[in-house]
């Protein structure tokens, strides 16, 4: 199964919400073994995500780290999207 970066990043969120199936997973493994791009992406996404799950309660909400998922996002995606 071979996926695009922009399916990646799609993925990626559905990634931190546990819902993906086994071929969507596989084709992210494979995608990362050859993709510097977006294993980069994803390690950065991870950072920042733990960085605010470390945190105070009061601070990282999960609104907080939706917002931020979703900024990661947005900067993937083109205009016209
Ligand atoms: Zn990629």
């Amino acid at each position: 199964m071979v996926i695009t970066c922009r399916e990646l990043t799609e993925l990626a969120t559905d990634k931190k919400e546990g819902v993906l199936s086994g071929m969507d997973r596989l084709g992210i493994r494979v995608h990362l073994s050859w993709c510097t791009r977006c294993r980069t992406y994803l390690e950065q996404m991870d950072l920042a995500v733990d960085a605010l799950a470390a945190l105070p309660d009061e601070a990282a909400t999960d609104e907080v780290v939706s917002d931020l998922v979703s900024r990661f996002e947005s900067k993937k995606r083109t205009p016209s999207e």
